[in-house]
């Protein structure tokens, strides 16, 4: 089956061509370790996992590179504000290596409760400042590069291409102009490759270049690292829509700048933003929801990540507690649903490759990564008249992209997780029924029903399952 995907450089949905037939190199915007990843930033992600999982499923060997920032990257996109990374050692008093280690360890963690599957390469910009030097001087060598304040910037007025990913032109960058002035720069749109001269004394994160003892901008780093795990040209690069005007477009300017070779990537995937009607989701704010607040709260991560699947990627989702505890009751039904499909069915029945429930789930994902269609299909596809083993092997068929662990009930409860407040009652009734207080061993059979649990006796005790 043919892939087709937006591709924002195009403007259009394209069917998927790679470098090398059944290869897919993927390079994925990682995240900038001064504080932990919100839950819009690990939509993104969610994105990006699902577009791996589906290239997978069709059959792509993919490589799959994601960075880790941890210097460079200032408070604005543009060229303005202090590094992040600075601003945490300041307000945790910790070095900056502790600070990269213990985000990029929470982030780990909360990729990981999102089941997104972990990168092949995840490469830190620390390891890879030598890279970063050797791509500015092949800029310096092209003419693309100059050195102004001690500082080095790009020429943006020296790549014909500047603006093409976002639309815009040189013009139209000057009319909206906004940023702050640097007397160095040429154009306010350069951007800075090198920093020797920084506003702040004690810049901490410093190495030596032939410039001068200094550190990379922001931009040069994803260019740097995508090229040394992926070659000079590769498949996808993704990120959030925000990335477009700014870092993106200089990532083309420095890729395609230094290697004289267009384009630098085949297709360019955006994914949008999840919004709240509050500030929430701005880390600057110093407030706003992880993963570890939804935890905190009682949700499933599963359940945020099923809220994504609802929504299509290349449209804003509204975040609210209303829409999460829906998406978790959806969650938590389709558990039970399988939990029953496997006690009716034992073994699941593999599907055969053109099974017309799994062609057409895959055709919606191949079809600019339609998850939502392709959830309304696994909907449908339970409420089919069809012998339940073939049902289960086509709900594990889907959750292979989907990643919700559709068997965890049965986990959980193997692994002896019954809540507490149910054991006590099997206890309880137990007793009762040593004591023969009938009625008193069926109140508590009631109970425990009412939580959600059956009680069975055996010769070996009480066996508990979930109904
Ligand atoms: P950062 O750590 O700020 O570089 O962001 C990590 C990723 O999250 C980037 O791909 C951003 O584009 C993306 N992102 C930032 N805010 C949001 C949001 N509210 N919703 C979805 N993605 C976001
Ligand atoms: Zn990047």
């Amino acid at each position: 089956m043919t892939i087709a995907l937006y591709n924002t450089m195009s403007r259009k949905i394209e069917p998927l061509e790679t470098i090398q037939p059944g290869r897919v190199g993927m390079y994925c915007c990682g995240p900038t370790v001064y504080n932990f990843a919100h839950i819009g930033n690990m939509r993104t992600y969610i994105f990006e996992d699902i577009l791996r999982r589906s290239l997978e499923a069709a059959g792509y060997a993919v490589l799959h590179v994601m960075n880790i920032t941890d210097v460079g990257h200032l408070t604005s996109d543009a060229d303005e504000g202090e590094d992040k990374m600075i601003l945490a050692m300041r307000r945790e008093g910790k070095t900056a290596h502790d600070i990269a280690d213990f985000y990029t360890d929470a982030f780990m963690r909360h990729a990981q409760a999102l089941n997104i599957l972990r990168p092949h390469e995840c490469p830190r910009a620390t390891d890879h400042i030598g890279d970063m030097i050797d791509m500015i001087r092949r800029l310096e060598e092209k003419g693309l590069a100059y050195s102004a304040g001690g500082n080095v910037y790009y020429d943006i007025a020296r790549f014909t291409d500047y603006g093409k990913l976002a639309g815009t032109d040189r013009e139209s960058l000057r009319a909206g102009a906004r940023i702050e002035v640097d007397r160095n720069k040429r154009s306010p749109h350069d951007f800075a490759l090198w920093f020797t001269q920084s506003k702040f004394e004690d810049q901490e994160m410093t190495w030596e270049s032939p410039w001068g003892r200094g550190y990379p901008g922001w931009h040069i780093e994803c260019s740097a690292m995508s090229m040394c795990y992926l070659g000079e040209q590769f498949d996808i690069h993704c990120g959030g829509i925000d990335h477009v005007p700014v870092h993106h477009t200089n990532e083309i300017a420095q890729s395609e700048g230094a290697t004289g070779q267009s384009p630098w990537v085949k297709t360019w995937l955006h994914g949008e933003f999840l919004v709240t009607d509050s500030a929430k989701m701005s880390k600057s704010s110093g407030e706003f929801t992880t993963i570890d607040t939804l935890i905190e709260r009682g949700y499933d991560p599963l359940a945020y990540r099923y809220l994504c699947l609802g929504g299509h990627y290349r449209q804003q989702l509204g975040f609210s507690y209303e829409a999460l505890d829906g998406a978790a009751n959806g969650l938590e039904s389709l558990r039970r649903i399988v939990l029953n499909l496997k006690q009716k069915a034992g073994a699941p029945t593999a599907p055969a490759a053109d099974h017309p429930r799994l062609r057409e789930f895959q055709g919606h994902l191949a079809d600019d990564l339609n998850m939502p269609r392709a959830l309304a299909t696994v909907w449908t596809t339970l409420k089919e008249p069809i012998p339940d083993s073939e049902k289960l092997g086509l709900v594990y068929a889907f959750d292979a992209i989907m990643g919700l662990d559709l068997d965890a009930l049965e986990e959980k409860e193997r692994a002896g997780e019954v809540p507490s407040e149910v054991m006590e009652r099997v206890a309880k009734r137990a007793e009762a029924r040593n004591a023969r207080d009938w009625a008193e061993a069926d109140r508590l059979r009631d109970e425990i029903a009412a939580l959600g649990y059956t009680v069975k006796d055996t010769p070996d005790g009480a066996q508990v399952s979930a109904i």
